[in-house]
């Protein structure tokens, strides 16, 4: 499943901090979106989960289009975004925040825990089992009972991406993973999205870790001010006249 942005305009006030942007972010790849503080990489992650409605432009899933300003709609059709700072319940363990991570538990409908208690039972390990496997890959098999908030900031992170894996999200928007990341997890994640790529989903990665960045994206958009500037492969994109002068005047 891919994600297209089209057009994408979003002014606050008289300043515009998205410009015109288009961006495909293609299933089975990792796209990268760089640019210095302020140019507007979370407002393109924000218009694109919809919680924010843009002057202009569209948002496509699959080539579907969606509504701006519905944020259930876009999360049911499978796009999931973790946050610079981690989002978590920090009072709960580690397993109890991936199984809220869970979309449509059918434990949650009255009507079947009353008629069919089976089923729910059923649903309830499957979700279990689900939770644990992905423990695994996220490198916290060993931390299930620990409370999310006595976590390192690194750990929070991959299991913010491990909640995004309970629902099943085809496509992953990633704000600054790596940032304040101990070079040891940040392996982790870079293995992590590696398989996630190779699954087939469709990655969004926003990060300041050029080395990250180089390593793992197959395209990189580049933003300033709002504006696209270049867009292509990592090596080609970091040797761009526009680019260098972009991050120089920082
Ligand atoms: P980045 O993620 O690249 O650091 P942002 O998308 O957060 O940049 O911000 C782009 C610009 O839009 C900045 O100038 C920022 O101050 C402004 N901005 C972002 N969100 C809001 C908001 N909710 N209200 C007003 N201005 C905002
Ligand atoms: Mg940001």
């Amino acid at each position: 499943m891919s994600l297209k942005i089209k057009n994408l305009t979003v002014r606050f006030g008289g300043q515009t901090a998205v410009d015109d942007v288009s961006l495909d972010v293609p299933a089975g790849q990792i796209t990268g979106l760089v640019g210095p503080n302020g140019s507007g990489k979370s407002t393109v992650m924000n218009a694109a989960t919809g919680v924010l409605v843009p002057d202009r432009g569209s948002i496509h899933i699959k080539d579907k289009l969606l509504h701006p300003g519905r944020p259930g709609d876009t999360a049911r059709a499978g796009l999931g975004r973790t946050f610079q700072i981690p989002r978590l319940a920090r009072r709960l363990t580690v397993f109890q925040n991936l199984l809220a991570g869970a979309r449509d538990q059918p434990g949650e409908q009255l009507f079947s825990l009353f008629f069919r208690p089976r089923r729910v039972a059923d649903a309830e390990r499957s979700i279990e089992k689900r939770a644990h496997a992905i423990l695994k890959r996220i490198g916290l098999a060993a931390k299930l009972n620990t409370l999310a908030g006595e976590l390192s900031g690194g750990q929070q992170k991959l299991l913010t991406m491990g909640m995004l894996l309970m629902s099943d999200c085809k496509v992953l928007l990633l704000d600054e993973p790596a940032a304040g990341v101990n070079p040891a997890l940040i392996e982790e994640q870079i293995l992590l999205l590696q398989s996630l790529r190779d699954e087939g989903r469709a990655i969004l990665l926003v990060e300041h870790n050029m080395g990250m960045i180089s390593r793992l994206c197959d395209s990189v958009c580049v933003l300033d001010s709002g504006i696209k500037i270049a867009h292509g492969d990592p090596e080609t994109v970091q040797r761009d006249p526009r680019v260098i002068a972009s991050y120089l005047s920082m």
